[in-house]
């Protein structure tokens, strides 16, 4: 636990109301509650305002996203910018998700606590987003996007 502390940390530089522009009120609110205060990685599977808190960041500091990566038209722009940082194509971009990233926690034990904290259609919606939980941002993702901070190796399964 200790070491993913340091981890996020270091990854981690702001607050989400450093930054300005829309943003969801329930993560706002929750990002003043905790304050100083720890919270477990983990904790945010159950806690749907610290896991929007903890998304919310990684979308202003790491570009997590796009918005719905089924749209085609919608997130092109997305995916042109990736391709564009990594200097390579958009076919190229598309092939580095959450769904094979080393940070995407798709373990048995995390898998049945998604399940279980989103309640009964749990099994179906986990199953459908192919959710996984980020080892290094603290948030439920989904298989299809991504982020800056994507590395090779995963997911993890086990
Ligand atoms: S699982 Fe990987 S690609 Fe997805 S948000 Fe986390 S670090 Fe980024």
């Amino acid at each position: 636990m200790k070491l993913k502390q340091v981890i996020r940390d270091i990854i981690l530089e702001g607050n989400l109301s450093d930054f300005d522009g829309p943003n969801t009120p329930a993560a706002l609110k929750k990002e003043k509650e905790i304050g100083n205060k720890t919270v477990k990685p983990h904790d945010a599977i159950e806690d749907l305002d610290l896991n929007t808190l903890n998304r919310n960041v990684t979308i202003k500091e790491y570009r997590y996203g796009p918005l719905n990566p089924s749209d085609e038209k919608g997130s092109a722009q997305f995916w042109e910018d990736k391709a564009k940082m990594w200097d390579t194509t958009v076919e190229a971009a598309k092939q580095s998700r959450c769904a094979n990233c080393g940070a995407f926690n798709q373990k048995p034990d995390v898998i049945k606590k998604i399940e279980k904290a989103i309640g009964e259609e749990g099994d179906t919606i986990a199953k459908e987003a192919n959710l996984g939980f980020c080892e290094f941002f603290w948030f439920k993702c989904a298989g299809a996007r991504t982020c800056d901070a994507w590395v090779s190796g995963g997911p993890i399964k086990k």
